[in-house]
């Protein structure tokens, strides 16, 4: 969930899925415009094409894109329709269920202000749509994602069965960074709700006993990448790859790199939930002076 264009971390996450092997994939945008702009995409770059064994990995077979759908975590008409009318109808055609959910979604107005100035209003919305919205995922994720009987706890060590919910996080979840502002305290409350879910989901907790569903939730949290929501959206964007690039044993990462992780998160970390992962050429992990 988050494709905007070619660059976002969500497009890079479908063709990880994609070139694995045996997953197919349902996207979705934020609005129509977005939807014709991936739809274009997908097309020229021949993701996802509806034959099998396209981008199957030796001895794999490829997956197809079972289509892309407005979800609006904004609004609570569009958030339905995608989760209560179209996704059952494509699982339905499909006879299938979601094996995972990858929340790629982060919006705060005002980006630019610092903590300071930032207005409850902007404060609530940029909790609402880059944080809670993966309350709500979850929610109306649970009565498709894949049950008990179908692999899910009997097969509980076969790493492809567990069904899952990865999001996306950011360093500036538990570090001042400068520009980061209001997204900051969002990323915070993200991975806080990560764990929470975790417990939640997870196999003694679980308060959707009716259908014994067990679901891992983990984040990732991704360096900086130029996409449109930060090269676009936060101050100073250019100088935090900069600093990584000097600082970071690996320099900065990709989206590619990223979506590898995910997937390795989501599909076959059998054992991992409520967990935190940094994908940032090692930034996190170093210190002091520049050797
Ligand atoms: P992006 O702009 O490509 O993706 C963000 C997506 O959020 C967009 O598709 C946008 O439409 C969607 N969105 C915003 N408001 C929405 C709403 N109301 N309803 C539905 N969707 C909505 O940028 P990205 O960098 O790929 O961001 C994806 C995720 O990765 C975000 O959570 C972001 O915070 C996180 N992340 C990005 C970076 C980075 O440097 N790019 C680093 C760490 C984490």
């Amino acid at each position: 969930m988050g494709v905007a264009n070619q660059r976002s971390i969500a497009m890079s996450c479908i063709e990880s899925f994609l070139k694995r092997g045996g997953w197919d994939v349902i996207f979705t945008v934020q609005n129509d415009k977005a939807r014709s702009k991936v739809q274009k995409i997908i097309e020229q770059q021949q993701l996802g094409s509806r034959t099998r064994h396209m981008h199957g990995t030796e001895g794999g077979q490829g997956g197809k894109i079972l289509g892309g759908f407005v979800c609006d975590v904004s609004d609570k008409r569009s958030t339905e329709l995608f989760f209560r009318e179209s996704l059952p109808e494509i699982l339905q055609a499909e006879e299938s269920n979601l094996q995972a959910v990858i929340h790629s979604i982060a919006f705060a107005p005002d980006l630019r202000k610092p903590l300071l100035e930032t207005s409850r209003e902007a404060f609530l919305e940029a909790h609402e749509i880059s944080a809670y919205s993966l309350i709500q995922v979850a929610r109306e994720s649970m009565p498709f994602l894949g049950r008990a009987g179908q692999g899910t706890v009997e097969g509980y060590d076969d790493c492809t069965s567990c069904s899952s919910i990865t999001t996306l996080s950011y360093l500036g979840a538990n570090r001042a960074i400068p520009g980061y502002h209001a997204m900051g305290p969002a990323k915070a409350s993200l991975e806080s709700i990560v764990r929470g879910l975790a417990l939640e989901l997870g196999q003694h907790r679980n308060t959707n006993a009716s259908n014994d569903t067990i679901v891992r939730v983990n984040a990732v949290r991704a360096g900086p990448i130029p996409t449109i929501s930060s090269k676009g959206g936060i101050a100073g964007f250019e100088r935090m790859r900069d600093d990584v690039k000097q600082k970071a044993p690996l320099g900065n990462i990709t989206a590619s790199q990223v979506a590898t992780t995910v997937y390795h998160v989501a599909a076959e970390a059998s054992g991992m939930t409520g967990q935190t992962i940094d994908v940032d050429g090692g930034y996190s992990a170093v210190g002091g002076p520049i050797p």
